[in-house]
């Protein structure tokens, strides 16, 4: 959404009918971009099945999601999906194949912006299952009996194209 003052200067910036347009300052110059936020998550596999997650917190708080969160700053995608695996349920995982990378839009507390997420498809290698952080239940789906309740929009592209990357 359209940043009301310049983080450089904080003169007031012009209203863009755009709300994802780019917007440059009158006073020093500096133009404000909107680039998507970047995102890592995992398809955690096993027998035919995928582990999801439900969410303990706004937005979709209650939904079932896919693990996975935003990137910190100069983190690669590889590195942020295995610091959200461990986080969120305690497993190490195996990289088997990069998914794909989806765009999204999220709104939260009044803040509008996009999400580019590179999803994984992993199998777990050790650690202890258990639920933390933004997480309060964990369950495994069979790929033809997902749930209803799934949080944000993307999840439906990806879990579609998981199974046709399982075949
Ligand atoms: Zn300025």
């Amino acid at each position: 959404m359209a940043y009301k003052f310049c983080s450089n200067c904080g003169n007031a910036l012009p209203i863009t009918r755009d709300a994802f347009a780019a917007q440059t300052c009158a006073q020093c110059g500096r133009t404000q971009y909107h680039n998507s936020r970047p995102c890592a998550g995992a398809l955690i596999v096993r027998d035919g099945r995928v582990l999801l997650v439900k969410r303990a917190v706004e937005p979709y708080k209650d939904c079932w999601d896919i693990p996975g969160g935003f990137l910190e700053a100069g983190e690669h995608p590889l590195d942020g999906m295995m610091r959200e695996v461990r986080e969120e349920t305690g497993l190490e995982v195996r990289v088997l194949g990069l998914l794909g990378a989806y765009i999204d839009r999220y709104v939260f507390q009044g803040e509008e912006f996009f999400t580019l997420s590179a999803y994984y498809v992993v199998e777990p290698m050790g650690g202890q299952l258990r639920a933390q952080d933004d997480v309060n239940e964990f369950a495994w789906f069979a790929l033809d009996a997902l749930p209803d309740a799934i949080a944000f929009e993307h999840p439906h592209a990806v879990l579609r194209d998981l199974r046709a990357w399982v075949r």
